[in-house]
């Protein structure tokens, strides 16, 4: 992705408050800037979080002025003697604080509207860096500012989301887009039922001839792998329209049926296209996963059309009573083992009526596990007309990862099986 061409090109965040640094606090500003900057097609090169220290903000922002044209930077412009954000950037600039009257009288309406008075330290917030433009804040006291030279572009932002989004939207978006918006070229490859490793070796002899404007992003979480790529259209946009595509496809056809959406979509969402266009019915009975298979299945809206229903048989007393699980099985093999799974899916088509079903069992640890059935066994079952398979899994992780990777599982041996049938019905 590019930014305008400048001697310094690139575009920073700062982000200002003690509490950012501490570990109760999440800086979210960041991830709203980046999404916002996507859109003109431009990207962050640095973020930093800084506390309301008036030296470590000045170092802050002279570093990023040696190396940014765009600095933005949120938070420490309140009324409080912390909020120094204002004096660190007049400081690093060498400008002067002038005080703006009419700055006060907005703050002076804003409590009176309310029954409220005025506290004398708001008169802080009427400061402003000589030479700034002010940016009006409708949904707080502290306005924003902005400074433009020759060779760059400060902008100062209130730290509240509630007030930065606002601001960013409506004021700072428009107005930075006459530096020149570049059209990117997008494209989101979902992928599952292999790990990182084994992807990159796929798709390594790709990589050797990537075009400079094209940067591919590869995303790992346990059992789902996202490959971005992004590319900036130049001056021959055919030209680079075609090397998007060339190259995306040849990602798609080394990597095969491990690639489950081209679009970026869940594959909960996948699969209930499938099951849709097919007009087929599923019902799933859950051990190990709690219940997080429904759960994604019916996080896709109108799954009602092909999800019929989903029971957590925890207890090997549930499975029984729920599923006829035997007795003698669950006594003989334990409810983790392919043979329970297997009758767990089976049973549930059955009673369920459903066309397909699906069933998990296993060991989400941390404790439960024996040498021989340890923590991450996670059996994964699919009855389907005129027969069922069962996968034996062993995943790596903490609980949470561990059932998220049964459910992938489960809902990616139904896509395989439901990619299978489409061919059959094609054939005939
Ligand atoms: P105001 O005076 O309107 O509060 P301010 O610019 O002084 O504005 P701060 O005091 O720095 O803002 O931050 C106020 C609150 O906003 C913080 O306590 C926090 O809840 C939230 N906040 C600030 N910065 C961020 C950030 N980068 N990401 C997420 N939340 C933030």
């Amino acid at each position: 992705m590019g930014t305008p061409k400048r001697k310094r090109h690139r575009i920073e965040f700062i982000a200002v408050g003690s509490e950012l640094l501490s570990p109760h606090f999440l800086e979210t500003n960041s991830l709203y800037l980046a999404e916002k900057l996507q859109e003109l097609g431009w990207r962050l090169s640095f973020k930093t979080v800084v506390g309301d220290n008036l030296e470590e903000l000045k170092e802050a922002v002279g570093l990023a002025r040696q190396r940014s044209w765009l600095i933005l930077i949120s938070g420490g412009l309140g009324p409080t003697e912390d909020d120094r954000t204002r004096q660190a950037v007049a400081e690093v600039l060498g400008a002067r604080l002038v005080f703006n009257q009419a700055i006060l009288e907005k703050i002076r309406q804003r409590f009176e509207s309310r029954g409220l008075r005025m506290t004398p330290s708001n008169r802080r917030q009427a400061y402003v860096i000589e030479g700034a433009e002010v940016l009006d804040n409708p949904h707080g006291t502290a306005p924003g500012l902005w400074l433009e030279s020759r060779k760059e572009v400060i902008i100062l932002l209130p730290g509240p989301p509630s007030e930065l989004k606002p601001m960013v939207e409506n004021l700072v978006l428009p107005r930075l887009k006459k530096y020149g918006q570049v059209r990117v070229l997008r494209a989101s490859l979902r992928i599952t039922g292999a790990g990182e490793s084994f992807i990159e070796d796929r798709i390594k002899p790709v990589y050797k001839d990537l075009p400079e404007n094209l940067q591919l992003i590869t995303l790992a979480s346990p059992a789902d792998i996202q490959i971005r790529l992004e590319m900036t259209v130049g001056s021959q946009p055919e030209k680079d329209e075609k090397t998007f595509e060339r190259i995306k496809n040849r990602i798609i056809r080394r990597l095969g049926p491990l690639v489950y959406s081209v679009e970026g979509r869940s594959l909960e969402e996948v699969v209930g296209q499938k099951l849709k266009a097919a007009g087929l019915k599923l019902a799933c009975a859950e051990s190990c996963s709690g219940g997080l298979l429904a759960n994604r299945l019916t996080n896709v809206p109108g799954s009602s059309d092909y999800f019929l229903e989903g029971l957590v048989t925890y207890s090997n007393q549930s499975k029984m009573r729920e599923l006829g699980v035997p007795e003698e099985l669950l006594a003989a093999k334990g409810a983790v083992s392919e043979e329970v799974a297997r009758v767990m899916a089976e049973n549930m088509r059955e009673k369920s009526g459903a066309d397909l079903a699906l069933s998990t069992t296993g060991i989400a640890g941390p404790g439960g596990g024996t040498p021989a059935k340890p923590v991450g066994l996670v059996y994964t079952a699919l009855a389907f007309p005129g027969g069922s398979l069962v996968i034996r899994n062993l995943f790596r992780g903490n609980r949470e990862q561990i059932k998220f990777q049964a459910t992938q599982k489960a809902l990616d041996m139904l896509r395989l099986k439901l990619i299978e049938m489409e061919k059959k019905t094609q054939l005939k």
